[in-house]
């Protein structure tokens, strides 16, 4: 890992500017007498700008640049290594600074980026289905280390620059004659108040994964020639390493951050906290008004099949947990999606899809059925195709909103499930499993 600094708030006297909301900065600032304004300027130096350091926000009075290089920095991390999928997924892998480690997937796709972050470095909800599970808790990350990994992805996606627009997209400029409109405009000129649309898709070789230092610098081959336009992180997933939910003040601190107008800006709606079904937290969360998508991960349709998969879902029976979806006020227009995890001998069968089918009349949502990911010592297996059509379909016949998410990155053991690698192990530093 590279960091300037412990990633906490302060570090010592020193206070880390990356966790600070725009109103906390002002707050900061005026003690040197500096205007409201500054608050909302070093934010966006940092997460829209990027800015690694006090001396790169050029912009600033050179007697504040002083002021605050006495007593603030900027932290950051660096993934210490990135494996590439032989699908364009890639999977960061960070330095905790304690011989842990956590990740970061970035998934491509032809009209978004989406980025998987940890919130935990381990986890204590011990899910049967999930690596993580498997690892012995270490510790909390901070805002700073959840937000810095969407830093960290937008530093890979900005140091490889413009990436081809999609194809049909081009197509539709040509079409509806825009092209000349907007000839001229250089690949810089585009900023974070363009479109969030990124189609990086690195090219890899034929072959599968690959593996590289840290991931920054061109991807392989650079940006083709044509129209281009510059790659974001668009979508946020909590669904990496951790219960998002048992980190509570640093996950809502780390959306507020991520989702900021003058900062990254993420789409509220496009970012989404998947919880196993804590509900007083879930409460909470909604409470906090972040504008966050809440995701509800379920495995199961029987409360002793759950509880012996999910050891934590014991507090909450599917009884209470739909009585509570079913009372919980959701901004308009949301619903909650329900990440199934299609497991055979656990909840993959017609008759769980017929159980899960009266739950998901009760209350909005989606449904994202994920088939289990194996990994080398899992005790379940894959379930085949046949069987999940066979579920989906009885979810489409009642006419629920349902997609088969197939994980990506499984050959770098990215998919959802796989992710582990709590611990450095051996010079290399590689992972656990
Ligand atoms: S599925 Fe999520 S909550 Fe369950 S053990 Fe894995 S990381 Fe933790």
């Amino acid at each position: 890992m590279t960091s300037d600094a412990a990633p906490s708030n302060t570090a010592g006297a020193v206070t880390d500017l990356v966790p600070l909301l725009p109103d906390e900065l002002a707050a900061l600032l005026a003690e040197a007498g500096e205007p409201p304004y500054r608050g909302r300027q070093v934010f966006a130096w940092v997460h829209a700008r990027r800015a690694t350091s006090i001396d790169a926000m050029t912009d600033l009075p050179k007697a504040l640049r002083a002021w605050l290089g006495t007593r603030c920095l900027v932290s950051r991390i660096e993934p210490v290594e990135v494996l590439s999928s032989a699908d364009g997924t890639r999977k960061l892998l960070f330095d905790d600074g304690a011989g842990g480690l956590y990740n970061s997937v970035i998934m491509p796709s032809p009209d978004r980026v989406t980025l998987c972050i940890s919130s935990q470095v381990g986890c204590r909800m011990a899910c049967g289905f999930c690596l993580t599970g498997c690892m012995r808790f270490r510790r909390n990350l901070t805002a700073a280390e959840i937000a810095g990994q969407v830093l960290a992805a937008a530093r890979i996606l900005d140091a490889e620059g413009a990436v081809p627009e999609p194809a049909h997209r081009e197509a539709e400029r040509i079409r509806s004659g825009s092209q000349e409109r907007g000839a001229g405009r250089s690949e810089r000129s585009w900023n974070l108040r363009d479109a969030t649309v990124g189609v990086p898709a690195t090219p890899e070789p034929p072959g599968g994964a690959r593996r590289s230092g840290t991931g920054a610098g061109p991807a392989p081959g650079g940006p083709q020639p044509g129209r281009t336009r510059p790659a974001h992180v668009s979508n946020v997933v909590f669904m990496g390493m951790g219960e998002p939910l048992d980190n509570f003040d640093e996950v809502v601190r780390a959306v507020r951050l991520i989702t900021h107008r003058e900062g990254l800006r993420v789409a509220p709606r496009r970012t989404t906290v998947s919880t196993v079904g804590l509900l007083p937290e879930m409460r909470r969360f909604l409470e906090a008004g972040t504008g966050a998508s809440l995701a509800l991960s379920l495995c199961a349709t029987t409360d002793e099949v759950r509880s012996r998969v999910v050891p934590a879902s014991r507090r909450y029976p599917l009884d209470a947990v739909v009585d509570a979806l079913r009372g919980m006020p959701l901004p308009h227009g949301h619903s909650y999606t329900i990440e199934y995890q299609l497991i055979p001998g656990v909840g993959a069968s017609v008759e769980d899809a017929r159980r899960l089918s009266r739950m998901l009349s009760l209350f909005p949502n989606k449904v994202n059925l994920i088939p289990f990911n194996p990994w080398p010592g899992a005790p379940f297996r894959e379930p085949t195709p046949a069987e999940v059509e066979a579920f989906r379909a009885v979810l489409a016949e009642k006419h629920h909103r349902v997609t088969v998410r197939w994980s990506r990155g499984r050959d770098i053991g990215a998919a959802c499930g796989q992710l582990g690698g709590g611990e450095r192990r051996g010079p290399e530093g590689g992972e656990t499993r």
